[in-house]
């Protein structure tokens, strides 16, 4: 059930436009803008419904604060006011309200609204998960990873938690597409996307398709032991699906691991720690293919084989 939030400080309106919406909706109240501003920032709303005269913070200044959150600032905010006059209701919309209604409200009206703009919350919400997920495997994709990686390394330096980045890519694959065709080599893309995600069970583990036959992961908290433990244990279940390969390493498909553990996170470019990974990725097929190689918090380089 979609969650809307009412602002106003007048118990009686609030409980009416509840009434209006609770059949439908999981309706909260807020009875002070500060109350609201808290609310909207810690829980998932779908609308909020925010009345413009109110003692203390006013419905304006926390719209403006609303648009100006990124946590908040894609939520639509419908106002609702006994303020009729064309420049209030113009003020609203210029800071970004999606609709004004004006009160005495007709109850047929804001129930007609309110179902329009979830509807279209709804279907942009959709179209971003969407843009975000790579159609073939059901990963986060590309774009989602830039977007991502940039903003857990920002978290990770102001935290200073262990922050790693960790890079896949199948061996042979070129192979495998000449030997079994294209439409096979996506299946295996598919089933190694799953394999891996399966063991990534963490709220703060990321994986996603890098590109062609490659992913990444960022993993925060895990020392470079923990990691390297854990990838050997992925790249051994990707082995063990046992996908016939005619010409690689193994006589199945397998994957080549690469990574780095960065602890503290510096102010280095994030893009310095990419590269590190890379290059032991690169090191890991070098070496043989089908293991994993990490770098270390010392930058130390762990060989699986
Ligand atoms: P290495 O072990 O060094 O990684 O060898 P490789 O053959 O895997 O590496 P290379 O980068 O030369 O080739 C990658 C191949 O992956 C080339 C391309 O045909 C295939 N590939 C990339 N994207 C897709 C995809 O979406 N579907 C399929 N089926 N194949 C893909
Ligand atoms: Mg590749
Ligand atoms: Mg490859």
């Amino acid at each position: 059930m979609e969650k809307i939030l009412i602002v106003d400080d007048s118990a009686l309106q609030a409980a009416k436009l509840k009434s209006i919406l609770d059949d439908e909706y999981q309706v909260a109240v807020a009875q002070t803008a500060e109350d609201g501003l808290y609310r909207a920032s810690t829980e998932d709303f779908s609308l909020i419904l925010l009345d413009v005269v109110m003692p203390g913070m006013d419905g304006f200044t926390l719209l403006k604060k609303l648009q100006e959150k990124i946590v908040t600032q894609n939520v639509p905010v419908i106002l609702i006011t006994s303020l009729s006059d064309v420049e209030n209701e113009q003020r609203g919309l210029v800071l970004g309200a999606v609709d004004y209604i004006v009160k005495p409200f007709h109850s047929l009206i804001v129930k007609a609204r309110v179902n329009t703009h979830i509807k279209l919350y709804h279907y942009r919400r959709q179209i971003e998960e969407q843009s975000m997920t790579d159609q073939l495997t059901g990963i986060a994709n590309r774009r989602k990873y830039d977007g991502y990686s940039i903003t857990k390394w920002q978290e990770a330096v102001r935290l200073q938690v262990p922050f790693s980045i960790c890079m896949f890519d199948i061996d042979n694959f070129k192979k495998y597409n000449d030997t079994f065709g294209h439409p096979a080599g996506d299946k295996v893309i598919a089933a190694v996307a799953k394999t891996v995600s399966s063991h990534l069970n963490r709220s703060t583990d990321f994986f996603a398709r890098y590109g062609g036959e490659e992913f990444v992961a960022i993993f925060m908290g895990d020392t470079s032991e923990q990691l390297f433990e854990h990838l050997k244990k992925i790249r051994q279940s990707i082995e063990d699906l046992h996908i016939p390969h005619a010409a690689s390493v193994a006589e199945w498909v397998t994957v080549s691991i690469g990574g780095v553990t960065v602890l503290p996170p510096t102010e280095s470019p994030y893009g310095v720690y990419l590269k590190i990974a890379d290059t032991m990725l690169y090191d890991a097929k070098k070496h043989g293919r089908n293991q994993v190689v990490w770098a270390d918090e010392q930058l130390k380089q762990l060989w699986e084989k």
